[in-house]
């Protein structure tokens, strides 16, 4: 498997991908150390989470630039990304004893009642390569503390990330039987889902995700899915600061190229100050620095995929086509690299492409609307549900808006947002389960309810 730099298009490494006999015997290593590392005490599970936590930040800056390197975010950003895996380990370590202990429900004389939470047994987790570390720390941080034992594919675009991960992991003290990385893409995958975990959690795209939901049911076990999105904002007229506001949405929908999960994906804004908003926006997006991602103050790198540039390009022509203004943007950039210009559209409709699919990359479409109702038949016009955002001055205004959203998240005044003390699920084809906050830790665990007569 050829490891390209997608800033320069160069191999950067060669690496054996797994097979059919190698993932059994990684299988088999973790079936037989599940028992082991789930009978530890959680105190011992969590010190060896706690040196892997600290080894991140030791490593900090390796660790960027291997990220960069494969995956093309600027190393700023990969930075930021390694330390907000970080603080959702932190929280995980925090709060992992207060919803993984035994929870008593009755305690009587003649009764007692109490929900233990046992670990699953054996987990797989296919990842995705856009945060290879944060929705890695989602799935496998939480299932080892649990007491599970983990088979983690990393994506094909984020390999050397997830070599990094299993290189830290086992100098913390993790067992080889309690963490397995399975080197590979979809036929990797593939073999996985033919073989006999008590768990899959994946984070990737809704087709890949619908498919493994279809294969996976007959096994009845677990199986959870982090999707994509098409995140709608709006902003409302009665915003105190226009420029203010247009300068952090760009943020949302543009950050990391735009391929977050999360990211602003369609944008609508009241009429009364839609002009001023475009007009600021589009002065953000002109200001940032392009460049390649090693060099400190780019803001916008390489996209990590080849094949996206044409899916950009499909939907910047399809929306043209439809009638929308192109403003700035637009094409590939110029030079070695997956490079894509900063696009924002206006004028757009919501039955353009860059409307309804998952753009996943530097472009955004602007729409107008007449009022509150508009935004929010807007907003749930769309077979996703991860998130949706609402800038106004009133939190009132906001509730009401967002209340009407089927969305896994909700944003006032702040959007393109993860915060490890809440459930991150995905409605609709944004996912089924939850990640993060009590519910994540959970996840990784089947209750048993006790009934005690003394
Ligand atoms: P993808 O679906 O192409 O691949 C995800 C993983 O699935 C990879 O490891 C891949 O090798 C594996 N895979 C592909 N085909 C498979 C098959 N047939 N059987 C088994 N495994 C298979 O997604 P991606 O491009 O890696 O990630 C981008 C997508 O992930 C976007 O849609 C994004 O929105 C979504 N995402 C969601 C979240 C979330 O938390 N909801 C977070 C990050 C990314």
């Amino acid at each position: 498997m050829n490891i390209i730099n997608p800033a320069t298009e160069e191999v950067i490494r060669i690496l054996q991908e797994d097979d059919k006999v190698t993932l059994n015997k990684k299988y088999e290593l973790l079936k037989a150390g599940q028992l082991q590392w789930s009978k530890k005490n959680l105190t011992e599970r969590l010190a060896v989470i706690h040196r892997f936590y600290d080894l991140l930040g030791a490593e900090q800056e390796v660790l960027a630039g291997i990220l960069t390197s494969e995956v093309g975010k600027p190393l700023q950003q990969s930075r930021n990304e390694i330390n907000g895996a970080k603080t959702r380990i932190q929280w995980m370590m925090n709060n992992a004893e207060k919803y993984l202990s035994d929870e008593w429900v009755t305690d009587t004389e003649e009764l007692k009642e109490k929900i233990s939470y046992d670990a699953l047994g054996v987990v797989c987790n296919i990842s995705a390569w856009n945060y290879p570390y944060l929705v890695g720390v989602n799935v496998f941080i939480p299932a080892l503390i649990a007491g599970n034992t983990v088979m983690y594919k990393p994506s094909e675009y984020a390999t050397l990330t997830g070599l990094e991960i299993e290189k830290l992991l086992k100098k913390a003290g993790l067992p080889d039987a309690a963490f397995q990385i399975a080197v590979g893409g979809k036929l990797v995958g593939e073999e996985l889902l033919d073989m006999d975990f008590d768990g899959y959690f994946f984070t990737g795209s809704y087709q890949t995700g619908k498919y493994i939901y279809e294969k996976v049911a007959l096994k009845m076990v677990p199986c959870q899915l982090e999707l994509g999105g098409k995140d709608p904002l709006y902003v409302a007229d009665d915003v105190n600061d226009v420029a203010a506001v247009a300068g952090g949405t760009a943020d949302g929908a543009f950050y990391n190229n735009g391929q977050s999960c999360c990211a602003v994906e369609r944008i609508y804004v009241h009429e009364k100050v839609y002009e001023e908003y475009v007009t600021a926006f589009l002065k953000e997006v002109q200001s940032w620095k392009k460049g390649l991602p090693t060099e400190e103050g780019v803001y916008i790198g390489a996209l990590t995929r080849k094949e996206q540039l044409e899916v950009l390009e499909g939907q910047v022509a399809d929306a043209v086509a439809k009638g929308a203004s192109l403003l700035t943007g637009g094409k590939r950039g110029a030079g070695e690299g997956y490079n894509f210009e900063p696009t924002v559209l206006s004028n757009v409709t919501n039955d353009m492409k860059v409307m309804q699919e998952e753009s996943f990359g530097p472009i955004i479409g602007i729409m107008k609307v007449k009022d509150d109702n508009e935004a929010i038949a807007m907003m749930q016009d769309t077979t996703y549900g991860l998130t949706a955002a609402v800038y106004s001055r009133g939190s009132d205004r906001a509730e009401r808006i967002l209340s009407q959203i089927d969305s896994g998240s909700g944003y006032w005044n702040c959007c393109d947002r993860v915060s490890a003390g809440l459930p991150w699920s995905g409605r609709k084809h944004s996912g089924i389960g939850s990640t993060l906050s009590h519910q994540g830790l959970r996840a990784f665990t089947k209750p048993k309810g006790w009934h005690m007569r003394g």
